[in-house]
Order: structure tokens, then C-alpha cells, then sequence
């Protein structure tokens, strides 16, 4: 068998691995076997790359470069993972998004090179006489295209997620036409290079590119950045799928396109959550204005000490804890874990509502909450449980804001009005855990803090979880 072959063989084994890996990561049961998969199956994908590499006479400096490549970029990959916190996972995630934006575009940019710009004319004579050389053109506009777009849009995203820039979507004027009018020039484009390749078509639709990317990103705020980290995620595989084609790398194409449709399916089950569409994400307009809700009055909002929430669980037979991005800043997950099974050992039946887009990415409460050994049973999403409020004698916030907000169906002048929400407040009595009464991510006030159920305990989620448990 040749190394050609075999390599072959070992992208299918990869392949398989990867879609193992993905099915494992649909459940909490299965997340850690499915992380194996994915592991195995990108050690085997580089080790036939390697071993393709040095069968088709690449040269010692060229092997010395991969060595070098692979060394430095495991030794960050190790170090990032091992220092990142689960609050920084979104960020890090945007930011590893651009560079397989950012690979595309070079892959592209080489492709261009060696055949249209006439570097290897030898295999552009190959492509000459398999007739495939007009597919070539449209794969480099096309793989340029979408990476570009990746490359800055994920570039926005991480500045946004980490709070760098404003989360405040940029309101240019026209937006839509902007990011319409940058298609249409991109289609045009296309058919421009495709019948005649030429140097400056590709300068133009990688700077349009860039530019839709950044702009696309900018222009979207507030409560739909969990749709945009996703849209991002599924970009980034076609973006990858577009290199594979240029590569004629099959796993790649394969891997891309596992990437691409999973992403884009989660954009879809973000968006449901969200109760908006696809389109009308990208148009924005959501969580922009945090304006007249703000500056209604509330009333007066009623606070409690530890020692009172505690007198309260003690007499409760159910309680609903709903965390939320403040219980990771917090890292509380331990203490809430600690305290779900005191109460639990005391008879109370105690279960967890997650709202889907609670945190800064999809199922940021889930990991947090297994990494605390919480058992997946009493985890249970928004709509399994949202209509057992009403039974439920205390339901504990725990950094949690946008997603138990009533406005979202109360208010039709809120900037989350139609976002499906956890009805905390149908409980008997609703405790807020967080420092302060600042708005959560999508910038809009909490009506629900100022309701008569309703008390708030200020503090650091984590120090007051802590002085719970001690007063049980
Ligand atoms: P929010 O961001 O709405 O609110 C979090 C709350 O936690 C804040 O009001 C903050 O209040 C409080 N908080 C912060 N630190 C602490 C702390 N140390 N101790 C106690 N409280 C703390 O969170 P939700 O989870 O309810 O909603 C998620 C939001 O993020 C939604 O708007 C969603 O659209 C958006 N989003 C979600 C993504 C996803 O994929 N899940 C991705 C990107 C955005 P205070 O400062 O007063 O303490």
C-alpha cells in the first residue's frame, strides 16, 4: 500500500472520528468521549498530512517549517486551554474562528499564485487539460471571499465578547444596503474572475470582504451576539471546506463542512430561542435602543441578607435555581452545587432552569454545572420547566438578568420584547443574586427586580452562596 493510499484511508478513519465526536457532544453524558473522538481523529488527520507532505518531495526546509508550525502552535493550543477561564471561552473561541478565516484567505491567495498568477505552471497545464481550471478560479474568489468575511467578522466578535470594544451595534446608515450592496458586488465579481482571472478582482473582493466581515459583526449588538458567534462558527467550516477544495484535501472538505452545517444548525436553534429569524439577526436591531424602558419607574426595589434567603430554603420544598453569566464571572458553580445538596439532603426538591443563550455561549451553565458534579437529571432546559414556576416556592437568580426579564413579554417597547424567557416570576418568592442593579448584556433594565416577589441579594454570587451555606 502506498502512503497515498493510506494517507487516503486515514482521512476517512479521521472523517468518521469527527462525526463520532460530534454526535458525542450533543450530550452531557457523552461530551467527554466525544472530545476523544475529536482528539484521535485530528492526531491521525496530522499524521497523514505529515506523511503526504514528506511523500511528495517537500523539501527539508519545508518539513523543518511544519515541525516548527506544529511545535509553537500545540505550545500555545496547550497554554491557552490550561489558562483560559470559562468566562474568557467566548473570546477565545471568536479569536481561534479568524484564523481559519485568515487560512482560507492565504490558502486562497497561494492558489492564485501558483496557478492564475503563473508560479506552477505545470499543474496549471494539469488543470488546463482536465478542463477544471475555471472551477479553480471560482474555488480562490470564493474560499478568499468567505475567509475574509470570517477573518474580521470573528475579529469584531472577540473584541466585542471581551469587552474591548462597545457591544453596541455600529448604526452606519444604509447598513443593510452595505451589506447587500456587498454581495451583489461579490457575485459580479466572481463572474468577472472566472472568465478572466486578474490580480486586481482578487485585491478588491478580499478588501470588500474584510470590510463585510467587519461591518456584518459591528452592526449586530445586545442579545444577539450568541447567533453571531455560532453564524461565525459555521462561516469558519465553509471557510475551511473552501480551502479543502482548493487543496483537494478530502477530510478537509469533509471536516469544513461538518463545521459549517453543525454551526449553521446551531445559528438555526440559537435563533429559535431567540424567537427571531435568521435575516432579521442580520438586519439587527435588537437590544440597540436600551432606551425607553430605562427610563420608566420601577418602584423600589427590597433587599434580603443571606441569613433570610437561608430561613427561606429551609422551609421551601422546591426550589429553581436559573444562573446565568454572573454565576461564571463568580466561578460559583462549586458553592451552588455545595448547596443544591444540602437542600436536597434536607427534602427539597431542587431542580436548574437553563435558558439557552444564559451565558456568553451556548451551553456555558450546562459545562459549568457539570464541571461543579451538579447531576445532568435536575438540569433542565427553559422549556421543560417553564411552566413549573408557578409550583415552585423560591427560585434562586443567580447572575442571571436578560433571560429572566418579564419586559421580554410584557413590554412591547423593550428591545428584547418576543424573547422567550424563564418565568421566574410566577414562583412565590424570587431571590437575585448579583452586585448591583446594572442591566445584564443587552443593556435594557429588569423590571422583574422591582416586583413584589421578588428580593435582592447584592454581592459576589460566589461570597453569597458561601454565607447560604453557612447559615444552613
Ligand atoms: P446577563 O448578561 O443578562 O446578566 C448577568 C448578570 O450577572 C449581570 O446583570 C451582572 O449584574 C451579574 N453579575 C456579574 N458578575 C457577577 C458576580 N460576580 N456575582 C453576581 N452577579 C454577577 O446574563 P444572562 O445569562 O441572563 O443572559 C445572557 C446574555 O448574554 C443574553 O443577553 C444573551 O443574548 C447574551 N449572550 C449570550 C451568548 C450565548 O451564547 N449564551 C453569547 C453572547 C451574548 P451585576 O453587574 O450587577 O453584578
Amino acid at each position: 500500500m502506498t502512503v497515498e493510499s493510506a494517507a487516503q484511508a486515514a482521512y476517512l478513519v479521521a472523517a468518521l472520528l469527527f462525526i463520532l465526536a460530534l454526535a458525542g457532544l450533543s450530550k452531557h453524558e457523552t461530551a467527554k468521549t466525544g472530545n476523544a473522538y475529536g482528539m484521535a481523529g485530528m492526531a491521525v488527520a496530522l499524521v497523514a498530512t505529515v506523511a503526504l507532505a514528506i511523500t511528495r518531495n517537500v523539501s527539508s526546509l519545508g518539513l523543518i517549517l511544519i515541525g516548527v508550525a506544529m511545535v509553537i502552535g500545540a505550545g500555545i493550543g496547550l497554554w491557552r486551554a490550561r489558562v483560559v477561564e470559562m468566562t474568557g471561552m467566548p473570546e477565545l473561541i471568536a479569536i481561534l474562528h479568524s484564523f481559519v478565516g485568515l487560512a482560507a484567505v492565504l490558502v486562497g491567495w497561494n492558489g492564485y499564485l501558483a496557478i492564475e498568477g503563473g508560479a506552477d505552471p505545470a499543474e496549471a497545464a494539469v488543470l488546463i487539460a482536465q478542463g477544471t481550471l475555471g472551477i479553480h478560479h471560482a474555488e480562490v474568489f470564493i474560499g478568499v471571499f468567505i475567509g475574509a468575511v470570517t477573518f474580521t467578522g470573528s475579529i469584531v466578535a472577540f473584541l466585542k465578547l471581551s469587552a474591548r470594544i462597545n457591544s453596541k451595534p455600529l448604526m452606519l446608515p444604509g447598513k443593510n444596503f452595505l451589506n447587500v450592496g456587498a454581495l451583489v458586488v461579490f457575485l459580479a465579481l466572481t463572474v468577472w474572475f472566472c472568465l478572466s482571472p486578474q490580480l486586481w478582482l482578487l485585491v478588491v473582493v478580499t478588501v470588500v470582504a474584510l470590510l463585510l466581515g467587519w461591518h456584518l459583526v459591528a452592526s449586530i449588538g445586545g442579545g444577539d451576539m450568541p447567533v453571531v458567534v455560532s453564524m461565525l462558527n459555521s462561516y469558519s467550516g465553509w471557510a475551511a471546506a473552501a480551502s479543502g477544495f482548493l487543496l483537494e484535501n478530502d477530510l478537509l472538505i469533509v471536516t469544513g463542512a461538518l463545521v459549517g452545517s453543525s454551526g449553521a444548525y446551531l445559528s438555526y436553534i440559537m435563533c429559535r430561542a431567540m424567537n427571531r429569524s435568521f435575516i432579521s439577526v442580520i438586519a439587527g436591531g435588537f437590544g440597540i435602543e436600551a432606551g425607553p424602558a430605562d427610563d420608566k419607574d420601577y418602584g423600589d426595589h427590597r433587599e434580603v441578607n443571606a441569613d433570610q434567603v437561608a430561613e427561606l430554603l429551609t422551609a421551601a420544598k422546591s426550589v429553581i435555581i436559573t444562573p446565568g453569566y454572573g454565576m461564571a464571572v463568580a466561578q460559583a458553580q462549586y458553592g451552588v452545587a455545595e448547596l443544591t445538596r444540602k437542600l436536597r439532603a434536607n427534602g427539597t426538591t431542587v431542580r436548574f432552569g437553563i435558558h439557552p443563550v444564559a451565558g456568553r455561549l451556548p451551553g456555558h451553565m450546562n459545562v459549568l454545572l457539570a464541571e461543579a458534579k451538579v447531576p445532568y437529571d435536575i438540569v433542565l432546559e427553559m422549556d421543560e420547566i417553564n411552566d413549573d414556576f408557578s409550583d415552585t416556592d423560591v427560585v434562586l437568580v443567580i447572575g442571571a438578568n436578560d433571560t429572566v426579564n418579564p419586559a421580554a413579554e410584557d413590554d412591547p417597547t423593550s428591545p428584547i420584547a418576543g424573547m422567550p424567557v424563564l418565568k421566574v416570576w410566577d414562583a412565590d418568592n424570587v431571590i437575585v443574586f448579583k452586585r448591583s442593579m446594572a442591566s445584564g448584556y443587552a443593556g435594557v433594565q429588569n423590571p422583574l427586580f422591582f416586583r413584589e416577589n421578588s428580593a435582592m441579594l447584592f454581592g459576589d454570587a460566589k461570597d453569597r452562596v458561601e454565607d447560604i451555606i453557612r447559615a444552613l
